[in-house]
């Protein structure tokens, strides 16, 4: 794995910086997107710095297992009963901007499909 970058999210798990954080256990931190682009936009990150998903390794499965659990708690905790999202950019073609591995949990309204 490539040397992880500093990013705000770094800054955020280290609460350097303000985030609404909604969840959070050794592992992980959720918190909500400063831009939102549906009612409930939450990400869910490791505190590991993984920088994309595709650097993830043997080593972290556990960890990946773990983050769509605590996706699984956080849409209970928002009430998402009525469905939601969950999506992973990755790199330049993926449409990723920070280079800490995020999961987007989108909710709260009807998502379409596909996605641009
Ligand atoms: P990406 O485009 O998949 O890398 O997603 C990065 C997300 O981080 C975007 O949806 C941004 O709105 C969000 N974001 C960037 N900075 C912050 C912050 O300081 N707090 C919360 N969300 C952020």
């Amino acid at each position: 794995m490539s040397q992880a970058p500093e990013t705000i999210f770094s800054k955020i798990i280290r609460r350097e910086i303000p985030a609404d954080i909604v969840y959070e256990d050794g592992l992980a931190i959720a918190f909500r997107d400063v831009s939102p682009q549906a009612p409930i936009h939450i990400l869910v990150i490791p505190k590991k710095p993984i920088p994309r998903l595709s650097e993830a390794e043997q080593q972290d499965e556990t960890l990946l297992g773990h983050l769509l659990r605590v996706v699984q708690q956080v849409a209970v905790q928002e009430k998402l009963e009525q469905g939601f999202r969950v999506v992973i950019n990755n790199g330049e073609d993926g449409g990723q901007t920070v280079e800490h591995l995020h999961l987007h949990l989108l909710g709260g309204r009807s998502l379409s499909w596909p996605p641009g």
